[in-house]
């Protein structure tokens, strides 16, 4: 028996010229597009932005949780050394007031 030869995946009367990296599917050359000479489909190349915006995301979201952070541990620790100066301040008062 013959291999069936693998024709395009949205023209079955076009013989494919590759397979998507993406999809892993034939394509003819109508559908395919040549980037860095490898094919994608139109379905491999939104999956692939998708996968971009995604990975865009994932960036943004821990910059979010960075910036985040800052906000909240800075006037934390700036009101954390105030409270060990005023405690120093009443260490000192203290001292100051006691009678050797
Ligand atoms: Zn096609």
């Amino acid at each position: 028996m013959a291999l069936t030869r693998r024709n395009c995946m949205n023209h079955p009367e076009r013989a494919a010229i590759g397979i998507c990296v993406i999809t892993q599917k034939p394509i003819c050359g109508e559908c395919a597009t040549r980037i860095d000479g490898v094919n994608y489909s139109k379905e491999g190349l939104r999956i692939l932005q998708e996968r971009r915006n995604t990975s865009r995301g994932k960036v943004d979201w821990k910059a979010r949780l960075f910036v985040m952070a800052l906000v909240i541990a800075v006037p934390f620790s700036a009101a954390l050394l105030f409270q060990f100066y005023e405690a120093g301040l009443h260490f000192m008062v203290d001292m100051d007031q006691m009678e050797w």
